[in-house]
């Protein structure tokens, strides 16, 4: 059963959504060469307490941390620790969430440490967002789930890869092991958001007003296959390759998609894709 939320509860997600976005400000600015992935959970749990939430991570399935870190060929789930120290010319994925109220918001995005990224990083980053925002833009009344994984996935097959050391696929891998999920009285919630379209799944239920859904895109530079490390939690590219991800918690109303996690709600960007985003309850 999907959980459809009123305008009243969809106002509380949105001060969830506010502290994940609070703590992607933060940690952005925190994540520099020298920095470990300890300091940015530290940064991540203050941000929560000023703003007096709760963490959705920190305890989950006995996750050992507020915020996940996921360094270059890590492509989620990446435990924050003291050893790892970030250097520059690394990429980090940082995933956050927030509970205000009993709500949850989740959101994550990919950071540049320092600077002289190789083009094909920056590019990678780039297609992993917008797909994001693709499949958040196909967020409509009537629309059903399968939209938006469509949206998401021809998205990425439309961008050509550029060419990587020894790698000529010629394409990105789309991570087919995790996606994205409702959201709303818990942080994982029915239903489950492929980022590739499936044949056996279906079209996926109606999207109707009070809908909520976090939209995670994990994309490779090689491989779609993913494998757990032995500390259970940290998940990499099977070849290694490095890997993006993209993530924002959006609520479906009757005036379009709010993005939860966006301090604009998804305002500017929308419109580039010709959307109006739903009107901020909170402002
Ligand atoms: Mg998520």
């Amino acid at each position: 059963m999907v959980q459809i939320k009123t305008p009243e509860q969809i106002a509380k997600m949105r001060e969830a959504g506010l502290v994940v976005a609070a703590i992607h400000a933060a940690t952005r600015e925190a994540a520099v060469p020298g920095a470990t992935t300890k300091d940015l959970d530290e940064v991540a749990r203050k941000v929560i307490a000023d703003h007096g939430a709760k963490s959705n991570f920190l305890g989950y399935g006995g996750f050992p941390a507020t915020i996940c870190t996921s360094v270059n060929e890590v492509v989620v789930h990446g435990i924050p620790d003291e050893k790892t120290v970030l250097k520059d010319g690394d990429i980090i994925s940082i995933d956050a969430g927030a509970i205000v109220d009993g709500w949850h918001g989740d959101a994550a995005y990919t950071a540049f440490v320092g600077t002289g990224h190789a083009p094909e990083l920056v590019e990678l980053s780039r297609v992993t967002e917008e797909s994001m925002w693709a499949g958040i833009a196909a967020m409509r009344v009537g629309a059903r789930l399968v939209d938006i994984s469509k949206a998401i996935e021809s998205y990425i097959k439309r961008q050509p890869r550029p060419a990587v050391g020894d790698h000529s696929l010629g394409k990105y891998g789309i991570v087919e092991d995790y996606g994205g999920h409702g959201i709303g009285t818990e942080m994982h919630m029915d239903p489950h958001l492929l980022n590739y379209v499936s044949r056996k799944r279906g079209k996926g239920p109606k999207l109707v007003p009070g809908f909520c859904l976090a939209i995670e895109p994990m994309v490779s530079l090689g491989t779609p296959h993913t494998e757990v490390l032995e500390d259970d939690w940290t998940v990499v590219s099977t070849d290694g390759t490095w890997s993006s991800h993209w993530e924002h918690s959006v609520a479906l109303t009757e005036a379009g998609p709010l993005v939860l996690t966006a301090v604009d709600g998804g305002k500017a960007k929308l419109a580039e894709l010709g959307v109006t985003a739903a009107p901020d309850p909170l402002a």
